[in-house]
């Protein structure tokens, strides 16, 4: 049976995908996010196993050589990865995934998942990116610094991804997102049955807590 589509959401620090793809999962909960492992302390407010599994060096390692990840990356300065069996869970459960990932890890995936949709979030411009980025206030001078220079350099990758939207309004971008999921299942072969949601089984993201 062909699993529910994989779809990947990435794109440079403040380009707002948490806030777009937040708003695609409110207008359909029936898709699935992964939640990421990340060595990155909690911001205020941020509740482990609902934005990141926060993992310690030691078992963020052991995750890696028990290949327990999907793709990782290092971004300024701390190491985030995708647990890969809740993405494999929900997939067969005929669940669609999207992961929130940065540009390496989106390359990662399009290796170990030829048939993942790749989609690239775009600011409106530099300035409103910048702007954003300096004026979250989550981070200190050094990381915003970290953050900027990895903007820039991904977003030069925009051209390697399948779908590019530019995130001018987030309804709009989220509503786009939406259309690329459903037409992600709709590519996928029509005898798989597989485009209901799961019921009984719901997948769990025990593999990592
Ligand atoms: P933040 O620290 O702002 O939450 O995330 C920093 C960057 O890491 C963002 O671009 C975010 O999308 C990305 N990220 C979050 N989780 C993962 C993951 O599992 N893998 C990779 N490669 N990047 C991630």
């Amino acid at each position: 049976m062909t699993p529910a589509p994989l779809v990947v959401v990435s794109g440079p620090s403040g380009v707002g995908k948490s806030t777009v793809v937040a708003e695609a999962l409110r207008r359909d909960p029936g898709i699935w996010l992964s939640v990421s492992a990340t060595t990155r302390t909690p911001r205020p407010g941020e509740v482990h196993g609902r934005e990141y599994f926060f993992t310690e060096a030691g078992r963020f390692d052991e995750l890696i050589a028990t290949d327990g990840l999907l793709e990782w990356a290092e971004f300024a300065g701390n190491r985030y990865g995708t647990p890969r069996a809740p993405v494999e869970e929900h997939r067969a459960a005929g669940q669609p995934v999207l992961l929130e990932i940065e540009v390496q890890g989106a390359r990662q995936v399009r290796r170990a998942v030829p048939s993942a949709l790749l989609v690239f979030l775009e600011p409106p411009s530099w300035e409103a990116l910048t702007a954003r980025l300096l004026g979250r206030g989550t981070e200190d001078e050094g990381a915003v610094a970290r953050r900027l220079q990895a903007a820039r350099e991904e977003l030069a990758a925009a051209p390697e991804f399948d779908e590019v939207l530019v995130n001018a309004d987030v309804q709009e971008c989220a509503e786009a997102l939406l259309r690329l999921v459903a037409a992600a299942g709709d590519r996928r072969p029509a005898d798989s049955g597989d485009s209901r949601r799961a019921t009984d089984e719901r997948p769990t993201n025990e593999a990592v807590t």
